[in-house]
């Protein structure tokens, strides 16, 4: 599957703002945007204001960019998200909430979503008992994701669940830390989602 490879941190400073790509390291003093809060290249400190267009862009390419998703991909969630009834912008944040590799994410089991992709494809989840390794699987409400029991051993999980009981669990969620494991209650609102975007840029950009 292709993926962005290049530093993540360009990512937030071609934003301007954080996008949380890199877990921890995020809220240390090390982030790279609160040394250098302009877009990266010769040219990042002289940029002017922006068009329309520009903001909508900006918009569509930061909630890419936090999901970890390449155009192709992300495309095809809005389009899905278009056909169905509802409001364009909020069914669009739930497909993207709804992939295993976010879930995986949001449960703790991982500090960012690109080492939930990694681990995911290494095939340490089981959804529901079954292997999956498909970061983009799309987790239905009533799944049960959880560690594999051999991969219980290794730190990486162990230490972030410990982090995430600390932090708490989004109300969608049920997480039984103890047990590696973790439960979808219901699809997200808008509200239950932590995602500081503006979803209806993006639906202003799709729709030119
Ligand atoms: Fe973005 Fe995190 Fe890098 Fe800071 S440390 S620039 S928030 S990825």
């Amino acid at each position: 599957m292709a993926r962005y490879r290049d530093a993540l941190c360009k990512l937030c400073r071609r934003d301007g703002e954080k996008l949380f790509l890199k877990g921890g390291r995020c809220t240390t003093d090390k982030c790279a945007i609160d040394k250098r809060k302009y877009p990266p290249g010769q040219h990042g400190q002289r940029r002017g204001k922006l068009s329309d267009y520009a903001v909508q862009l900006k918009e569509k390419q930061k909630v890419k960019r936090i999901y970890g998703l390449l155009e192709k991909q992300f495309s095809k969630y809005f389009k899905e998200a278009e056909k169905k009834k509802g409001i364009t912008g909020e069914l669009l944040l739930q497909f993207l909430e709804r992939r295993l590799d976010n879930i995986v994410y949001r449960i703790g089991f991982t500090s960012n979503r690109n080492q939930a992709r990694q681990l995911v494809l290494h095939g340490h989840f089981r959804v529901n008992g079954k292997k999956v390794n498909i970061p983009s699987y799309n987790v239905k409400v009533g799944d049960v994701i959880a560690v594999h029991e051999a991969s219980k051993k290794l730190n990486v999980f162990g230490e972030n669940l410990q982090r995430q009981q600390h932090e708490g669990v989004l109300s969608w969620l049920e997480v039984d830390f103890a047990g590696y494991k973790g439960k979808v209650l219901h699809v997200p609102s808008r509200d239950d989602i932590p995602l500081t975007a503006k979803e209806q840029l993006i639906v202003e950009f799709y729709s030119r």
